[in-house]
Parts: structure tokens; C-alpha cells; sequence
């Protein structure tokens, strides 16, 4: 479909726009890198104009251009995806909702935020009133909390607080629908979900709110151990016995090279568990760990963490451990792995002996519905597609594990997420024209198609 990108930009009458090859070439792409099947796929695909509005009033304005130009419409916050999230896969308009930022207003228990503010910036603001968020992925430098709600499920803190999608995390969610005249559709309680993880396909989010808890200054610490079985005890344990931290994540010895930044803090011979810890509870953490033949490698607060030239523990968990190895060698790509409950450690060891140097092997301890959940994200040598899912297919039926696959664009076969009936509904009024993120939801275009044909023997009938 062609559409006329002079008169659009006419119409938005100077809200700021772009569409030099450098700009859109930068604002096209996300993380999808990490996959060698997504970069072939997406790689080249660009959108045909970026505009960045710098208030909710040109928000509308740009929504109802693209309603009336029926131009594809692909929201972008820090682009910091991993599935092709924010990438236009039928041209058209990007909008960047980075400057639609302000922290409206902090009370207690509770922040009102505006979707384009960075999570940093955001949890920084929180701080200042003495408290914090309840989680933020690792990317918290440059992602939005926008897109976290619509692209990300949760990471640091989730041990503590669940996923986002458990309930009381987000409060509500105010969403501008892409018609002609846009309406502001607030959304509360379950209703959330209809745009939570929805990859921007339905809805223009505006503003949130979330749920904030008191602060802590959180200790950054490594626990080293002679051997991977027994760091992911220490971890386990220090879950069951609800130590009061917001980061436990095991890595295994192998990743010791990658963590170029910490030298004899993560030598190649220790497996570590990376956390941050209350400082009350560092006495208990230390205890723990020396019984059981480990010992703390270093324990900084945050500013003491960068004097020593060292990354916060948050940057050494999650899809950022996959970040440290893509730097040094491009081979790896990665799985997303949620174990079965209860969590059983033996099974990671059987796992490591089955598949030796092609996985390198890391876990994340999370809560999700009120439940301990462990998830791992590890290293995968990719050989091939082929290759790939027959590893996916022996995780799931051997392992009894659940594959979250990064390596497909639709939201239904990245997992997390079943597409209802109930958020396709939510589609037909938020996005009538389908013009949001189009191709990233199954569910809709199997709509679309099941409507076409019914329509169609409506016509020959
Ligand atoms: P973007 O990538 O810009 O957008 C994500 C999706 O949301 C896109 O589909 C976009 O269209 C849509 N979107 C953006 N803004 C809006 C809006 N205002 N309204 C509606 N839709 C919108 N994710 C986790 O969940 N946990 C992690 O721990 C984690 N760690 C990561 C570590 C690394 C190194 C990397 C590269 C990624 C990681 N991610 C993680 C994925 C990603 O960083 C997060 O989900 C992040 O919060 C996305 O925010 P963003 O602003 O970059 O969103």
C-alpha cells in the first residue's frame, strides 16, 4: 500500500518528523540481533517517517493522521526489544514516545507516570521520595516504562514482587486509540492485560500508573562456589528462606571471560551468584554461603560499584549476561527458559551434561502468580534453524520446561501470551483499522482472515 508521506507530514503541522535514511535506518531496529533467524528476517526492513511528538495533544494529532492516511503505525520507546518488537514490518510511521516523559506525580505506595519516561529516570524520581519501583529489566539505562509494560514481563526485583502481570504491579493504564478522532480509554485491574505485553498493537499507551515500595539501598554482591550444582543450592535456598534481596541470578564459570569488567571478582574458576541483598540480611547471606564453601567476592553499594569500575549487579543478570558474551563472540544466541515447578536443581544438571560446550547456562530466581518460578535464559550455540528448535523441542518434552521462543515476531508464538478473544475485541476498538504493529499478532490476522471469508460467503449467498 502506498500512501502520500507529504501530505501526512503537512497535516501534522510541525510536530517534529524525520525521514532521512541515518534516522529511520536507527529508529527501525531493536534488539532482535540476538537472533540470527529475526536478523535475517528483519534486518532490512525500514519505516518511512519517524515523528516524535513532545505531548500527548500531538500524540493524538499524529494518531488521527495515521487513522486517516490508513498508514502502518509502529510505536518505539528506548528500542531495546529483543523480538523485533519495534520493528515496522510494513513501513509507515514510527513514533517515538520518548518524549512524552514526565513523572506526574509520586504519593506513597504509587507513581503516575507518563509512557515515554526512562525507567532510570523514573526510578531515580522514585527514590527520591524514599521509595522505588517493584522491578525493571536490565536495560533500566535506556528502556521506557512504556515499553516495559507493552514489550518486557518483568527481571530485577521480580523475585521480590512477581511479574508485571501480577496483579496490584500496575495500576492502570490510560491508552489512545488510533481513529480519526481519538479517544483516552483508562484502563484498571485485569483489564490492564489487554495492553500489557501486547507489543504496541493496540493502543498508544499514554501514561501509568505502578505500584512503588520503600526503598533500599540495595547491597551489589557475588558469591563465588567451587562447582555451578552448588551456587544454585545457595540461590535456591536463599529464595526459600525469603532473604530479603531483589537480584539472585546463578552464573556458571564459562560466562567468567565475558565479565570482562570484574576480573578476579568472577575468576574462570568459580561458578557466582550475582545479587543484590539488604544490607540486613548481608550477615545471614554471608554465613550461608561460607557453609556451604563459598565465599563473597566483593559487596558495594551502588556508587561504590561504579567508583570500582565494576557494573551493578543488575547488569550481570537477566538478558544482559547474553549482552556480555554477544560482545566478545558473535556465535551465541540464546533460549528463554521457564522450569517447571517445583524447580528440581538436578535437572540443570543433567541439562549441562546433555548439551556440554553448545549451552552456557544461567538462572534467574523470579515469583510469578505468588509462586517461586525459575527461569534461565542461556547461551546457545546457533548451528542452524533446524538446529535450534530441535533444541527447543528436547527442553519442552524431555525437560518438561516451557520455551518464551525469541526467535519469531508474533506475540502467541514468543509465548508469555495467549491472544484472546477478549484483546482482539480490545483491538477493534483501540486500533479498528489494524494500522498498529501490523504482523506482530496472529490472533488478529486470523480474525481479519475468518471475517474476510465469512464476508465474502455473506456476498456470493
Ligand atoms: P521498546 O523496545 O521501545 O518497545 C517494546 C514494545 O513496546 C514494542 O512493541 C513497542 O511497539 C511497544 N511500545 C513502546 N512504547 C509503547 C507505548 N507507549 N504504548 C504502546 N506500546 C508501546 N525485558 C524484560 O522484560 N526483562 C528483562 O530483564 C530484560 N532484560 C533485557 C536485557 C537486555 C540486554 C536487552 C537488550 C533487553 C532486555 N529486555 C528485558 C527487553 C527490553 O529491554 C525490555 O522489555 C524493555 O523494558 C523494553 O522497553 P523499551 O522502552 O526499550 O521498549
Amino acid at each position: 500500500q502506498t500512501w502520500d508521506k507529504e501530505a501526512f507530514k503537512a497535516e501534522l503541522g510541525g510536530i517534529r518528523c524525520h525521514d532521512d535514511e541515518k534516522y529511520l535506518e536507527a529508529r527501525s531496529g531493536d534488539y532482535f540481533w540476538y537472533s540470527p533467524i529475526l536478523n535475517e528476517q528483519l534486518k532490512d526492513l525500514r519505516g518511512e517517517l519517524v515523528v516524535i511528538p513532545q505531548n500527548r495533544e500531538e500524540v493524538i494529532l499524529v494518531a488521527a493522521a495515521v487513522a486517516r492516511h490508513k498508514v502502518p503505525l509502529t510505536l518505539r520507546g528506548g528500542g531495546t526489544g529483543n523480538y523485533g518488537q519495534c520493528v515496522p514490518l510494513e513501513g509507515g510511521v514510527i513514533m517515538d514516545l520518548t518524549r512524552l516523559a514526565d513523572v506526574i506525580e509520586i504519593t506513597e505506595g504509587h507513581v503516575r507516570v507518563e509512557a515515554g519516561a526512562r525507567i532510570s529516570r523514573l526510578d531515580d524520581a522514585a527514590r527520591e521520595t524514599g521509595q522505588e519501583l517493584l522491578m525493571y529489566p536490565s536495560t533500566r539505562q535506556m528502556a521506557t516504562i512504556g515499553g516495559f509494560v507493552a514489550g518486557g514481563s518483568g527481571g530485577i526485583g521480580s523475585l521480590r514482587h512477581g511479574m508485571l502481570r501480577d496483579p496490584g504491579n500496575v495500576s492502570y493504564v490510560k491508552v489512545v486509540t488510533v481513529e480519526p478522532e481519538p479517544q483516552i480509554i483508562t484502563l484498571e485491574g485485569d483489564d490492564i492485560q489487554k495492553v500489557q505485553h501486547a507489543y504496541g498493537t493496540n493502543g498508544i499507551v499514554i501514561e501509568l500508573g505502578l505500584a512503588l515500595t520503600p526503598s533500599t539501598d540495595w547491597i551489589h554482591t557475588a558469591a563465588l562456589f567451587d562447582g555451578y550444582d552448588a551456587a544454585l543450592r545457595f540461590a535456591c535456598w536463599a529464595q526459600e528462606e525469603g532473604l530479603d534481596c531483589y537480584l539472585l541470578t546463578a552464573v556458571e564459570r564459562r560466562f567468567a571471560a565475558y565479565y570482562t569488567k570484574f576480573r578476579d571478582h568472577f575468576p574462570e574458576d568459580r561458578d557466582a551468584i550475582f545479587a543484590m541483598v539488604a544490607p540486613g540480611e548481608m550477615t545471614r547471606f554471608q554465613a550461608e554461603a561460607e557453609r556451604r564453601g563459598g565465599r563473597i567476592s566483593f559487596a558495594m553499594t551502588k556508587p561504590e560499584i561504579r567508583e570500582a569500575g565494576l557494573q551493578p549487579a543488575y547488569e550481570c543478570g537477566w538478558n544482559h549476561t547474553t549482552l556480555q558474551a554477544l560482545k566478545v563472540d558473535k556465535g551465541w544466541t540464546y533460549l528463554q527458559v521457564a522450569y517447571p515447578r517445583p524447580f528440581d536443581p538436578d535437572l540443570v544438571t543433567r541439562q549441562m551434561d546433555r548439551y556440554g560446550d553448545a549451552m552456557f547456562w544461567h538462572h534467574e530466581m523470579a515469583r510469578m502468580e505468588g509462586e517461586i518460578q525459575i527461569f534461565a535464559l542461556p547461551l546457545l550455540r546457533f548451528r542452524s534453524k533446524e538446529e535450534t528448535y530441535r533444541v527447543i523441542a528436547e527442553l519442552e518434552e524431555t525437560d518438561g520446561c516451557t520455551i518464551f521462543d525469541p526467535h519469531v515476531v508474533t506475540i502467541e508464538d514468543g509465548g508469555m501470551k495467549e491472544i484472546d478473544d477478549t484483546q482482539i475485541a480490545f483491538k477493534k476498538q483501540a486500533d479498528p483499522y489494524g494500522l498498529m504493529n501490523p504482523g506482530k499478532t496472529r490472533g488478529w490476522t486470523d480474525d481479519m482472515v475468518r471475517n474476510d471469508s465469512t464476508s465474502h460467503q455473506g456476498e456470493t449467498a
